[in-house]
């Protein structure tokens, strides 16, 4: 058998293991204000030219999506690590008097973080910052779709990082199965649910713990108070934005039926002013990663046209571009597969709905959604919606941006994820609760001890 080509890599980490996982409050925060030195300076038109390099995608939206993201995520966890390391006393019961208890975090030792194309910087380095906080070792293996993004991480990472403390591997499906038969610590990965079983098998040869980010079908329920062209703009944007690649993009509409016409109109009207009627020429408007990815999508679009849906919206594609339309589609039959496959492209797929009841029932038929989203105004439908289904994350009334706020665990559940990330919640994913019980004084435990007799007196003395 052939020894596997990163041992090296990995026994050089492991060994310096005890020197990272043992670096100060001080010395992680250093590390940390390099990277945002380097994402939000030096290498911030590297990153734009990059990314737009991969896919087109707008130098706004590197802006809002890649660097903004990693940076407010270095600023949180900068504001808030000392407290987090610090130990946190718990209660200690009757029953154990005498001692006190604490928890306090350590590393986890030796991390793996395997990420996705559609927001490489952002996926890659924010992981990053929780592992660093927590004072792991780290290899991250980028996606191998985004060449001229995964080439200009790999500089970053050896501008600031030594190799024991942060490597990064550039590498395809083989690269990722070399690292993941290493017997690491913790396996950060971000990616689609099929890969994540794949990596969550490769885990248990080893016990590692997981951080699974996955994806899958996000529906919106749109009901009949709600807004209706305040919810078609936000959802034009969140859904449109990336080109639709967005783990957190609403995935389908189901819409109450008296109110979908209204909906296509408002949708169509805030395309044409967000991209004018003609997308391809709009620098807002990026594009799909690469070939295989634009004819999987155009086999959407011919599968729903042989089922005689209707394209209310777009429908135009260009393949030398791999550029797709915003599409809109409507009158789908359930065995279409824009209804069953996580579409990750600029496709829209609308089902109506006669009763909140029904759009539960639909939604409860699929896996649970790593984000569900709600437009109503009313208070009694969205707290119906929510108690009867289940799902990694939420917003009412917008989309998208739940993903933002660092202080909600992000992350879904079973088929679309285990384990949190963000904020707290990704100091937390990589780092061990470590439970300490100090024993003061002699205490009520006394009795435990054999022989088994005169025990009042015991506790007495
Ligand atoms: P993917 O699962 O194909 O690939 C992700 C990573 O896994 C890549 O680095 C790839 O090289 C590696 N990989 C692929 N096949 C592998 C295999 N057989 N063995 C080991 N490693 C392998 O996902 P993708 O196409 O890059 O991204 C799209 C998916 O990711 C969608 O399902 C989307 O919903 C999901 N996603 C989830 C989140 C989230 O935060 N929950 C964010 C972005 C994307």
């Amino acid at each position: 058998m052939l020894e596997n080509p990163y041992i090296t890599l990995f026994n050089h980490q492991k060994n310096n293991r005890f020197k990272v996982g043992n670096t100060t409050y001080k010395a992680r925060l250093k590390k940390l204000k390099a990277l945002r030195h380097a994402i939000e300076v030096t290498y911030k038109d590297k990153i734009r030219a990059a990314l737009y390099n991969d896919f087109k995608k707008p130098e706004l939206e590197v802006d809002l999506t890649e660097i903004y993201p990693v940076v407010s995520e270095i600023k949180f966890v900068s504001a808030n690590l000392k407290s987090w390391m610090k130990r946190q006393k718990v209660e200690t019961p009757m029953a154990l008097l005498g001692a006190s208890s604490w928890v306090t975090y350590e590393p986890k030792g030796v991390c793996l973080i395997i990420s996705p194309w559609n927001f490489p910087f952002n996926l890659t380095f924010g992981p990053l910052v929780s592992a660093i906080a927590a004072g792991n070792a780290v290899v991250l293996k980028p996606s191998e779709m985004t060449p001229h993004s995964s080439k200009v991480m790999a500089d970053i990472v050896a501008d600031i990082f030594t190799e024991d403390e942060v490597a990064l591997v550039e590498g395809a499906v083989a690269t990722s199965k070399a690292l993941l038969q290493l017997p690491f610590n913790h396996i950060f990965f971000t990616g689609s649910p099929a890969v994540g079983k794949i990596v969550m098998k490769a885990a248990a040869e080893h016990l590692a713990s997981v951080t699974l980010e996955l994806g899958g079908k996000s529906p919106t329920i749109i009901d009949k108070t709600a807004n209706i062209s305040k919810a078609a703009r936000k959802i034009a944007w969140g859904k449109f934005l990336n080109n639709g690649q967005i783990c957190v993009s609403p995935d389908y509409i189901l819409i109450d039926e008296t109110v979908k016409d209204a909906f296509i109109s408002e949708i169509k009207a805030h395309l044409k002013t967000f991209y004018t009627a003609h997308a391809e020429q709009s620098s807002a408007y990026s594009r799909v990663v690469n070939e295989a990815h634009f004819d999987r999508l155009q086999g959407y679009i011919e599968n729903a046209q042989q089922l005689n849906a209707t394209i209310e919206v777009g429908g135009t594609l260009n393949k030398a571009e791999r550029f797709i339309a915003p599409t809109v589609i409507s009158n789908l039959p359930e065995e279409a597969s824009l209804l069953q496959d996580e579409i990750f492209g600029p496709i829209l797929p609308i089902k109506t709905y006669k009763t909140i009841a029904e759009a539960i029932a639909y939604i409860n038929t699929k896996p649970k959604p790593l984000a569900l989203y709600i437009y109503s105004k009313r208070k009694q439908n969205t707290n119906y919606i929510i108690k009867h289904t289940r799902a990694g994350t939420t917003a009412i009334n917008n989309n998208v941006l739940q993903y933002s706020n660092h202080y909600l665990p992000f992350g879904g559940s079973n088929n679309s994820g285990i384990g949190k990330s963000h904020g707290f919640y990704g100091f937390e994913a990589f780092s061990n609760r470590r439970a300490v019980l100090k024993q003061h004084t002699k205490g009520a435990t006394e009795f435990i001890f054999p022989p088994y007799t005169n025990i009042k007196q015991k506790i007495v003395d």
